[in-house]
Protein backbone atom coordinates (compact mmCIF):
# COMPACT_ATOMS: atom_id res chain seq x y z
CA UNK A 1 0.00 0.00 0.00
CA UNK A 2 1.93 3.18 -1.40
CA UNK A 3 1.41 6.16 1.13
CA UNK A 4 0.14 9.37 -0.63
CA UNK A 5 0.11 12.72 1.47
CA UNK A 6 -1.32 16.13 0.38
CA UNK A 7 1.92 17.90 -0.51
CA UNK A 8 1.44 21.93 0.66
CA UNK A 9 4.63 22.79 -1.18
CA UNK A 10 3.43 20.74 -4.62
CA UNK A 11 -0.71 21.57 -3.82
CA UNK A 12 -0.66 17.46 -5.12
CA UNK A 13 -0.91 13.82 -3.11
CA UNK A 14 2.40 13.15 -3.01
CA UNK A 15 3.88 9.64 -2.60
CA UNK A 16 7.56 9.25 -0.21
CA UNK A 17 8.53 6.73 -2.12
CA UNK A 18 8.33 8.63 -5.31
CA UNK A 19 10.83 10.97 -3.94
CA UNK A 20 14.91 10.08 -4.88
CA UNK A 21 16.97 9.43 -1.98
CA UNK A 22 14.44 8.18 0.40
CA UNK A 23 15.28 5.46 2.69
CA UNK A 24 12.73 2.96 4.18
CA UNK A 25 14.85 2.43 6.79
CA UNK A 26 15.39 5.66 8.32
CA UNK A 27 11.78 7.61 7.58
CA UNK A 28 12.10 11.02 9.16
CA UNK A 29 9.20 13.24 10.53
CA UNK A 30 9.64 16.84 11.99
CA UNK A 31 6.66 18.71 13.95
CA UNK A 32 6.65 21.94 15.36
CA UNK A 33 6.25 21.43 18.85
CA UNK A 34 4.38 23.90 21.45
CA UNK A 35 5.96 27.24 23.01
CA UNK A 36 5.86 26.55 26.41
CA UNK A 37 4.11 29.16 28.88
CA UNK A 38 1.05 28.15 29.38
CA UNK A 39 -1.76 25.73 29.18
CA UNK A 40 -2.26 24.17 25.80
CA UNK A 41 -5.56 24.05 24.25
CA UNK A 42 -7.32 21.87 22.83
CA UNK A 43 -6.81 23.50 19.29
CA UNK A 44 -2.92 22.67 19.63
CA UNK A 45 -4.07 19.01 20.18
CA UNK A 46 -4.86 18.55 16.82
CA UNK A 47 -1.83 18.76 15.31
CA UNK A 48 -0.47 16.46 18.11
CA UNK A 49 -2.77 13.87 17.11
CA UNK A 50 -2.98 14.27 13.96
CA UNK A 51 0.82 13.32 13.65
CA UNK A 52 0.78 10.98 16.15
CA UNK A 53 -1.48 9.38 13.72
CA UNK A 54 0.95 10.02 10.76
CA UNK A 55 3.92 8.58 13.05
CA UNK A 56 1.74 5.16 13.58
CA UNK A 57 1.01 4.99 10.11
CA UNK A 58 4.22 5.47 8.97
CA UNK A 59 5.65 2.49 11.73
CA UNK A 60 3.22 0.36 10.79
CA UNK A 61 4.27 0.81 6.97
CA UNK A 62 8.26 0.61 7.64
CA UNK A 63 8.27 -0.79 10.91
CA UNK A 64 8.67 0.99 14.05
CA UNK A 65 12.70 1.02 14.30
CA UNK A 66 12.81 2.92 10.81
CA UNK A 67 10.71 6.03 11.90
CA UNK A 68 12.32 8.77 13.53
CA UNK A 69 9.89 11.75 14.67
CA UNK A 70 11.14 14.92 16.46
CA UNK A 71 8.64 17.13 17.87
CA UNK A 72 10.69 19.91 19.20
CA UNK A 73 9.82 22.41 22.57
CA UNK A 74 10.02 25.94 22.10
CA UNK A 75 11.58 27.12 25.33
CA UNK A 76 13.37 29.97 24.19
CA UNK A 77 10.93 32.65 22.92
CA UNK A 78 9.44 36.65 23.82
CA UNK A 79 6.36 35.66 25.20
CA UNK A 80 8.17 32.99 28.00
CA UNK A 81 10.36 36.25 28.31
CA UNK A 82 7.35 38.39 29.37
CA UNK A 83 5.98 35.93 31.81
CA UNK A 84 9.72 35.46 33.38
CA UNK A 85 9.93 38.48 33.42
CA UNK A 86 6.35 38.79 35.68
CA UNK A 87 7.17 36.18 37.89
CA UNK A 88 10.73 37.32 38.24
CA UNK A 89 9.35 40.93 39.27
CA UNK A 90 6.82 39.28 41.61
CA UNK A 91 9.56 36.87 43.48
CA UNK A 92 12.12 39.97 43.27
CA UNK A 93 14.47 36.86 42.02
CA UNK A 94 16.52 35.81 38.77
CA UNK A 95 15.08 36.49 35.59
CA UNK A 96 16.66 33.35 33.99
CA UNK A 97 15.31 30.99 36.83
CA UNK A 98 11.75 31.75 36.52
CA UNK A 99 11.93 31.07 32.55
CA UNK A 100 13.54 27.84 33.55
CA UNK A 101 10.67 26.98 36.21
CA UNK A 102 7.95 28.39 33.97
CA UNK A 103 9.15 26.50 31.16
CA UNK A 104 9.84 23.30 32.73
CA UNK A 105 6.86 23.09 34.56
CA UNK A 106 4.66 23.79 31.23
CA UNK A 107 6.51 21.42 29.12
CA UNK A 108 6.12 18.59 31.89
CA UNK A 109 2.32 19.79 31.87
CA UNK A 110 2.36 19.27 28.12
CA UNK A 111 3.28 15.80 28.23
CA UNK A 112 1.04 14.62 30.59
CA UNK A 113 -1.52 16.41 28.79
CA UNK A 114 -0.85 14.98 25.49
CA UNK A 115 -0.34 11.16 27.13
CA UNK A 116 -3.76 11.09 28.16
CA UNK A 117 -4.58 11.63 24.15
CA UNK A 118 -3.01 8.69 23.22
CA UNK A 119 0.13 10.08 21.58
CA UNK A 120 3.28 8.19 21.57
CA UNK A 121 6.45 10.08 22.89
CA UNK A 122 7.94 10.95 19.83
CA UNK A 123 11.78 9.58 19.12
CA UNK A 124 12.93 13.06 19.87
CA UNK A 125 11.86 15.84 22.43
CA UNK A 126 14.52 18.39 21.67
CA UNK A 127 14.23 21.79 23.37
CA UNK A 128 15.94 24.80 21.72
CA UNK A 129 17.87 25.73 24.86
CA UNK A 130 19.94 22.76 24.19
CA UNK A 131 20.51 23.51 20.98
CA UNK A 132 22.16 27.60 20.72
CA UNK A 133 25.38 25.89 19.77
CA UNK A 134 23.79 24.28 16.66
CA UNK A 135 21.70 27.32 15.81
CA UNK A 136 24.38 30.11 16.22
CA UNK A 137 27.07 27.76 13.88
CA UNK A 138 23.97 27.94 10.99
CA UNK A 139 23.49 31.67 11.35
CA UNK A 140 27.16 31.75 10.88
CA UNK A 141 27.49 29.58 8.44
CA UNK A 142 24.69 31.77 6.58
CA UNK A 143 26.67 34.64 6.66
CA UNK A 144 29.41 33.06 5.26
CA UNK A 145 26.95 31.64 2.36
CA UNK A 146 25.81 34.77 1.71
CA UNK A 147 21.84 34.69 2.93
CA UNK A 148 22.10 36.43 6.19
CA UNK A 149 24.31 40.17 7.90
CA UNK A 150 24.71 40.92 11.06
CA UNK A 151 24.08 44.78 11.71
CA UNK A 152 23.42 46.72 15.59
CA UNK A 153 23.15 43.46 17.66
CA UNK A 154 21.28 41.53 15.19
CA UNK A 155 21.35 38.69 12.35
CA UNK A 156 19.06 38.57 9.84
CA UNK A 157 18.30 37.01 6.96
CA UNK A 158 18.16 38.63 3.76
CA UNK A 159 15.81 37.23 1.71
CA UNK A 160 17.00 38.78 -1.77
CA UNK A 161 19.40 35.94 -1.36
CA UNK A 162 17.16 33.19 -2.20
CA UNK A 163 15.09 34.04 -5.41
CA UNK A 164 12.62 31.26 -4.90
CA UNK A 165 11.74 32.75 -0.87
CA UNK A 166 7.86 32.38 -1.15
CA UNK A 167 7.37 29.15 -2.79
CA UNK A 168 6.03 27.18 0.58
CA UNK A 169 3.12 30.12 0.73
CA UNK A 170 3.15 30.55 -2.56
CA UNK A 171 3.33 34.40 -2.41
CA UNK A 172 5.82 36.42 -4.45
CA UNK A 173 8.15 38.56 -2.10
CA UNK A 174 6.45 42.28 -3.79
CA UNK A 175 3.41 40.80 -2.51
CA UNK A 176 4.39 39.79 0.68
CA UNK A 177 6.07 43.35 1.50
CA UNK A 178 2.92 44.75 0.14
CA UNK A 179 0.40 42.39 2.75
CA UNK A 180 2.78 41.28 5.54
CA UNK A 181 2.45 43.66 8.85
CA UNK A 182 6.37 43.14 9.40
CA UNK A 183 8.54 45.30 11.52
CA UNK A 184 10.21 47.84 9.38
CA UNK A 185 14.03 48.51 11.42
CA UNK A 186 16.77 50.84 10.79
CA UNK A 187 18.89 47.82 10.34
CA UNK A 188 17.45 45.64 8.50
CA UNK A 189 17.97 45.76 4.28
CA UNK A 190 14.15 45.06 3.62
CA UNK A 191 11.13 44.88 5.57
CA UNK A 192 10.95 41.07 4.71
CA UNK A 193 14.11 39.98 5.79
CA UNK A 194 13.84 37.95 9.44
CA UNK A 195 15.58 37.90 12.45
CA UNK A 196 18.10 35.10 13.14
CA UNK A 197 19.59 36.50 16.42
CA UNK A 198 18.65 39.08 18.38
CA UNK A 199 20.40 41.20 21.80
CA UNK A 200 19.11 40.54 25.16
CA UNK A 201 19.44 43.51 27.56
CA UNK A 202 20.49 42.05 31.19
CA UNK A 203 16.81 41.29 32.24
CA UNK A 204 16.09 39.19 29.07
CA UNK A 205 17.40 35.57 29.06
CA UNK A 206 20.53 35.85 26.68
CA UNK A 207 23.36 33.24 25.83
CA UNK A 208 26.91 34.47 23.76
CA UNK A 209 27.40 34.69 20.49
CA UNK A 210 29.26 36.39 17.99
CA UNK A 211 27.33 39.23 17.60
CA UNK A 212 27.50 39.52 21.64
CA UNK A 213 25.25 38.47 24.31
CA UNK A 214 21.48 37.44 22.49
CA UNK A 215 18.91 34.89 21.51
CA UNK A 216 17.86 33.03 18.46
CA UNK A 217 14.77 34.02 16.91
CA UNK A 218 11.93 31.63 16.58
CA UNK A 219 12.41 29.94 12.81
CA UNK A 220 16.24 28.83 13.75
CA UNK A 221 15.56 27.07 16.42
CA UNK A 222 13.05 24.35 14.16
CA UNK A 223 16.17 24.62 11.07
CA UNK A 224 18.92 23.87 13.84
CA UNK A 225 17.34 21.14 15.88
CA UNK A 226 16.11 19.71 12.48
CA UNK A 227 19.12 19.43 10.76
CA UNK A 228 21.00 18.07 14.24
CA UNK A 229 18.64 15.09 15.05
CA UNK A 230 17.30 13.78 11.37
CA UNK A 231 20.09 15.82 8.50
CA UNK A 232 19.99 18.01 5.75
CA UNK A 233 16.49 16.64 4.18
CA UNK A 234 13.67 14.83 6.18
CA UNK A 235 10.92 13.05 4.88
CA UNK A 236 7.75 14.82 6.71
CA UNK A 237 7.67 18.25 7.86
CA UNK A 238 4.05 19.03 9.67
CA UNK A 239 2.48 21.85 11.68
CA UNK A 240 -0.82 23.79 11.98
CA UNK A 241 -1.47 25.84 8.93
CA UNK A 242 -0.98 29.31 10.08
CA UNK A 243 2.90 28.39 10.49
CA UNK A 244 2.66 27.91 6.16
CA UNK A 245 4.09 31.75 6.74
CA UNK A 246 6.37 32.76 7.97
CA UNK A 247 7.36 30.11 10.05
CA UNK A 248 8.15 27.42 7.55
CA UNK A 249 8.94 29.37 4.59
CA UNK A 250 11.54 30.66 7.08
CA UNK A 251 12.81 27.60 8.00
CA UNK A 252 12.95 26.69 4.21
CA UNK A 253 15.03 29.46 3.48
CA UNK A 254 17.64 29.16 6.60
CA UNK A 255 18.07 25.49 6.12
CA UNK A 256 17.98 25.27 2.29
CA UNK A 257 20.61 28.34 2.52
CA UNK A 258 22.71 26.42 5.01
CA UNK A 259 22.75 23.23 3.35
CA UNK A 260 23.74 23.97 -0.41
CA UNK A 261 20.47 24.11 -1.61
CA UNK A 262 18.86 20.49 -0.46
CA UNK A 263 15.56 20.59 0.10
CA UNK A 264 14.47 20.95 3.78
CA UNK A 265 11.66 17.79 3.60
CA UNK A 266 10.28 16.51 0.83
CA UNK A 267 6.37 16.52 1.85
CA UNK A 268 5.11 19.64 4.31
CA UNK A 269 1.92 18.46 5.91
CA UNK A 270 -0.37 21.39 7.28
CA UNK A 271 -3.87 20.77 9.67
CA UNK A 272 -6.47 22.89 9.26
CA UNK A 273 -8.13 24.89 12.35
CA UNK A 274 -10.45 23.55 15.35
CA UNK A 275 -13.09 26.12 16.27
CA UNK A 276 -15.60 25.20 19.23
CA UNK A 277 -19.13 25.51 18.91
CA UNK A 278 -18.60 27.47 15.49
CA UNK A 279 -16.70 30.09 17.17
CA UNK A 280 -13.10 30.73 16.51
CA UNK A 281 -11.48 29.97 19.79
CA UNK A 282 -10.66 33.07 22.32
CA UNK A 283 -10.16 34.28 25.84
CA UNK A 284 -12.60 37.02 25.13
CA UNK A 285 -15.21 35.09 23.87
CA UNK A 286 -15.03 32.69 26.53
CA UNK A 287 -14.69 29.49 24.39
CA UNK A 288 -11.58 28.80 25.50
CA UNK A 289 -10.81 25.25 26.46
CA UNK A 290 -7.27 23.91 28.02
CA UNK A 291 -6.31 20.45 27.27
CA UNK A 292 -6.18 19.83 30.65
CA UNK A 293 -9.60 21.30 31.69
CA UNK A 294 -11.32 19.19 28.95
CA UNK A 295 -9.81 15.84 30.49
CA UNK A 296 -11.14 16.86 33.78
CA UNK A 297 -15.09 15.17 32.00
CA UNK A 298 -14.10 13.61 29.05
CA UNK A 299 -11.34 10.87 29.02
CA UNK A 300 -8.69 11.59 26.35
CA UNK A 301 -9.33 8.86 24.06
CA UNK A 302 -12.94 10.83 23.32
CA UNK A 303 -11.32 14.09 22.16
CA UNK A 304 -8.70 11.62 20.51
CA UNK A 305 -11.81 9.97 18.21
CA UNK A 306 -13.78 12.89 18.39
CA UNK A 307 -10.60 15.08 16.04
CA UNK A 308 -10.08 11.48 14.17
CA UNK A 309 -13.85 11.83 12.66
CA UNK A 310 -12.51 14.89 10.59
CA UNK A 311 -10.29 15.17 7.79
CA UNK A 312 -6.97 16.64 8.90
CA UNK A 313 -6.86 19.02 6.08
CA UNK A 314 -9.87 20.41 6.62
CA UNK A 315 -11.32 23.13 9.49
CA UNK A 316 -12.99 21.25 12.17
CA UNK A 317 -16.07 22.36 14.43
CA UNK A 318 -15.15 21.16 18.05
CA UNK A 319 -19.10 20.35 19.96
CA UNK A 320 -20.03 18.58 22.94
CA UNK A 321 -22.44 16.97 21.04
CA UNK A 322 -19.93 15.66 18.66
CA UNK A 323 -18.07 14.36 21.79
CA UNK A 324 -20.77 12.82 23.09
CA UNK A 325 -21.45 10.59 20.14
CA UNK A 326 -17.86 9.81 19.72
CA UNK A 327 -17.92 8.47 23.43
CA UNK A 328 -21.21 6.41 22.41
CA UNK A 329 -19.23 5.23 19.17
CA UNK A 330 -16.27 3.74 21.06
CA UNK A 331 -18.08 2.41 23.94
CA UNK A 332 -20.01 0.22 21.30
CA UNK A 333 -17.03 -0.67 19.68
CA UNK A 334 -15.08 -1.58 22.74
CA UNK A 335 -17.96 -3.82 23.40
CA UNK A 336 -16.99 -5.61 20.18
CA UNK A 337 -13.29 -5.82 20.08
CA UNK A 338 -10.12 -4.75 22.46
CA UNK A 339 -7.87 -2.96 20.77
CA UNK A 340 -4.66 -4.58 19.69
CA UNK A 341 -1.69 -2.99 18.29
CA UNK A 342 -0.25 -5.14 15.97
CA UNK A 343 -0.44 -6.35 11.83
CA UNK A 344 -4.05 -7.05 11.63
CA UNK A 345 -5.86 -4.39 9.82
CA UNK A 346 -8.76 -4.38 7.15
CA UNK A 347 -7.32 -3.38 3.64
CA UNK A 348 -10.00 -0.61 2.90
CA UNK A 349 -9.21 0.79 6.33
CA UNK A 350 -5.45 1.11 5.62
CA UNK A 351 -5.93 2.35 2.37
CA UNK A 352 -7.55 4.96 3.59
CA UNK A 353 -5.29 6.19 5.88
CA UNK A 354 -3.10 5.73 2.94
CA UNK A 355 -4.83 8.31 0.74
CA UNK A 356 -3.76 11.44 2.62
CA UNK A 357 -4.75 10.06 5.92
CA UNK A 358 -8.53 10.13 5.70
CA UNK A 359 -9.31 8.97 9.28
CA UNK A 360 -13.23 9.80 8.66
CA UNK A 361 -12.99 6.95 5.60
CA UNK A 362 -11.04 4.81 7.89
CA UNK A 363 -13.56 5.09 10.86
CA UNK A 364 -16.76 4.52 8.30
CA UNK A 365 -14.61 1.43 7.20
CA UNK A 366 -14.14 0.26 10.76
CA UNK A 367 -18.15 0.68 10.95
CA UNK A 368 -18.68 -2.44 8.75
CA UNK A 369 -15.27 -3.99 9.77
CA UNK A 370 -15.38 -7.39 11.30
CA UNK A 371 -14.09 -7.64 15.06
CA UNK A 372 -10.56 -8.73 14.25
CA UNK A 373 -10.13 -5.78 12.13
CA UNK A 374 -12.28 -3.60 14.28
CA UNK A 375 -9.61 -3.96 17.24
CA UNK A 376 -6.88 -3.69 14.91
CA UNK A 377 -8.03 -0.26 13.53
CA UNK A 378 -8.45 0.90 16.74
CA UNK A 379 -4.79 -0.15 18.19
CA UNK A 380 -3.58 1.74 14.73
CA UNK A 381 -5.33 4.76 15.30
CA UNK A 382 -3.70 4.97 19.17
CA UNK A 383 -6.60 3.51 21.04
CA UNK A 384 -6.85 1.54 23.81
CA UNK A 385 -9.12 1.88 25.83
CA UNK A 386 -7.90 2.19 29.05
CA UNK A 387 -9.42 5.63 29.74
CA UNK A 388 -13.31 4.37 29.32
CA UNK A 389 -12.98 1.45 31.49
CA UNK A 390 -11.55 4.17 34.30
CA UNK A 391 -14.56 6.39 33.64
CA UNK A 392 -16.68 3.92 33.89
CA UNK A 393 -15.05 2.55 36.70
CA UNK A 394 -15.57 6.26 38.71
CA UNK A 395 -19.54 6.23 37.56
CA UNK A 396 -20.21 3.37 38.90
CA UNK A 397 -22.55 3.15 42.78
CA UNK A 398 -19.50 1.73 44.45
CA UNK A 399 -21.75 2.13 47.66
CA UNK A 400 -24.34 -0.62 46.00
CA UNK A 401 -20.84 -2.81 45.10
CA UNK A 402 -19.86 -3.65 48.29
CA UNK A 403 -23.52 -4.12 49.94
CA UNK A 404 -24.41 -6.76 47.01
CA UNK A 405 -20.68 -8.29 47.69
CA UNK A 406 -21.71 -8.46 51.79
CA UNK A 407 -24.73 -9.88 50.54
CA UNK A 408 -22.61 -12.41 48.45
CA UNK A 409 -20.50 -13.09 51.58
CA UNK A 410 -23.85 -13.74 53.79
CA UNK A 411 -25.44 -16.04 51.37
CA UNK A 412 -21.91 -18.21 51.15
CA UNK A 413 -21.66 -18.01 54.54
CA UNK A 414 -24.77 -19.66 54.80
CA UNK A 415 -24.21 -22.29 51.98
CA UNK A 416 -26.84 -20.47 50.15
CA UNK A 417 -25.30 -20.62 46.60
CA UNK A 418 -28.32 -19.92 44.49
CA UNK A 419 -28.45 -17.19 46.25
CA UNK A 420 -24.66 -15.83 45.90
CA UNK A 421 -24.55 -16.91 42.15
CA UNK A 422 -27.43 -14.92 41.30
CA UNK A 423 -25.87 -11.95 43.24
CA UNK A 424 -23.14 -12.27 41.40
CA UNK A 425 -24.73 -12.71 37.74
CA UNK A 426 -26.47 -9.75 38.50
CA UNK A 427 -23.38 -7.51 39.02
CA UNK A 428 -21.85 -9.12 36.05
CA UNK A 429 -24.99 -8.34 34.07
CA UNK A 430 -23.83 -4.52 34.90
CA UNK A 431 -20.75 -4.99 33.87
CA UNK A 432 -19.00 -5.47 37.09
CA UNK A 433 -16.67 -8.94 37.94
CA UNK A 434 -16.09 -9.73 40.70
CA UNK A 435 -12.73 -11.80 41.96
CA UNK A 436 -12.83 -14.02 44.67
CA UNK A 437 -8.37 -13.86 46.74
CA UNK A 438 -7.23 -14.68 49.66
CA UNK A 439 -7.52 -11.26 50.89
CA UNK A 440 -11.08 -11.21 50.12
CA UNK A 441 -13.41 -9.92 47.23
CA UNK A 442 -12.85 -7.24 45.20
CA UNK A 443 -14.27 -6.60 41.57
CA UNK A 444 -13.37 -4.90 38.52
CA UNK A 445 -15.02 -3.42 35.02
CA UNK A 446 -15.64 -5.93 32.30
CA UNK A 447 -13.05 -5.58 29.56
P1 LIG B 1 1.53 27.50 19.04
O1 LIG B 1 1.86 27.08 20.45
O2 LIG B 1 0.56 28.63 18.92
O3 LIG B 1 2.76 27.67 18.19
O4 LIG B 1 0.73 26.28 18.40
C1 LIG B 1 1.20 24.96 18.44
C2 LIG B 1 0.59 24.19 17.31
O5 LIG B 1 -0.85 24.21 17.40
C3 LIG B 1 0.92 24.75 15.92
O6 LIG B 1 1.14 23.65 15.05
C4 LIG B 1 -0.33 25.50 15.54
O7 LIG B 1 -0.47 25.57 14.15
C5 LIG B 1 -1.41 24.63 16.15
N1 LIG B 1 -2.67 25.34 16.43
C6 LIG B 1 -2.84 26.46 17.17
N2 LIG B 1 -4.14 26.81 17.25
C7 LIG B 1 -4.83 25.86 16.56
C8 LIG B 1 -6.25 25.64 16.28
N3 LIG B 1 -7.20 26.43 16.75
N4 LIG B 1 -6.56 24.56 15.52
C9 LIG B 1 -5.62 23.73 15.05
N5 LIG B 1 -4.30 23.87 15.28
C10 LIG B 1 -3.90 24.92 16.03
ZN1 LIG C 1 9.05 25.02 13.57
Amino acid sequence: MTLRLHNTLTKTKDALEDFPGFDRTNVRMYVCGPTVYDYAHIGNARPVIVFDVVFRLLRHLYGAAHVNYVRNITDIDDKINARAAELAAARGSDVEAARAEITAATAGQYLQDVTALGCLPPTHTPRATDYVREMVAMIETLIAAGHAYAAEGHVLYDVSSKPDYGKLARRSLDEMIAGARVDVAPYKKSPMDFVLWKPSDAATPGWPSPWGRGRPGWHIECSAMGAALLGETFDVHGGGIDLVFPHHENEIAQSEGAHQGHPLARIWMHNGFLQVEGEKMSKSLGNFVTINQLLQDWPGEVLRFNMLRSHYRQPMDWTVAGMTESWKTLERWYAIAEPVAGPRVGAAFLAALCDDLNTPQAIAELHRAPEDELAGGLGLLGFSNVQLRIAAKKAVDTTAIADAIAARNEARKAKNFRESDRIRDALLAQGIVLKDGPGGTTWEVKR
